[in-house]
């Protein structure tokens, strides 16, 4: 089974219940974060609509602290 990646650097053993989307390591419900980023429109690779809601997106907190400091500049 997938263990949760940041667990495991904390010397804990949890069960994994998501990957993040950008780095791909499994995650734990504690360690999950769900970001309901966006819909960007006519980008590559394929022109979407722009939902009312954005798409809820798994994501670890590396990944969060590391991907979303640039967008809120
Ligand atoms: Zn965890
Ligand atoms: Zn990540």
């Amino acid at each position: 089974m997938l263990k949760c990646y940041d667990c495991m650097e904390e010397g804990k053993d949890n069960e994994a219940v998501s990957i993040c989307i950008v780095c791909g390591k499994g995650l734990c419900l504690d360690h999950t974060k769900i970001m309901e980023l966006p819909i960007w429109t006519g980008k590559y690779p394929m022109p979407v609509k722009m939902l009312e809601k954005g798409l809820p997106r798994v994501m670890c907190n590396y990944c969060i602290t590391n991907t979303l400091v640039d967008a809120f500049d």
